[in-house]
């Protein structure tokens, strides 16, 4: 399958495979008016298979959320047709309103308008825990 080139705007490579759909949602891709594109399974020398989502318009992306969802990712910056930056996503530090703490007696829980702040405890295991009751993210 050929989808076009996009001339301005963000191409998500490096997606583990089958989660492309999760990514997609995470960043509300949704709600945006561009062409959006997410290409599932697309064949990968690294990897075998990958997903990708190419995003027709040239939008702040919250690589914070990226990188907790998806740290494998690569972020290509296209303009004028040509990829002008190639980032790699990592792990974020902490996490402000990404995500939601589990605890029925945590105070982000209890209480209306608190930020919900995770921190990156283990980076080895991917764990995150809530700033307030140490609940593991
Ligand atoms: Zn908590």
């Amino acid at each position: 399958m050929k989808i076009d080139p996009i001339k301005n705007g963000i191409v998500i490579d490096h997606i583990e495979a089958g989660k492309g759909m999760e990514v997609y949602n995470f960043l509300n891709l949704a709600e945006l008016d561009c062409t959006v594109a997410l290409i599932k399974n697309v064949p990968s020398k690294k990897t075998g298979k990958k997903d990708i989502i190419k995003i027709d318009a040239d939008i702040e992306l919250d690589l914070n959320v990226l990188g907790y969802i998806a740290p494998e990712v690569t972020v290509n910056i296209i303009k004028d047709g040509k990829t002008v930056e190639k980032s790699k996503v990592a792990l974020p530090e902490t996490l402000k309103n990404v995500i939601k703490c589990k605890n029925p007696r945590c105070i982000t829980s209890v209480e209306q308008g608190i930020e919900h702040v995770f921190t990156l405890t283990d980076k080895e295991k991917r764990v995150y825990r809530c700033i307030y009751c140490e609940s593991q993210a």
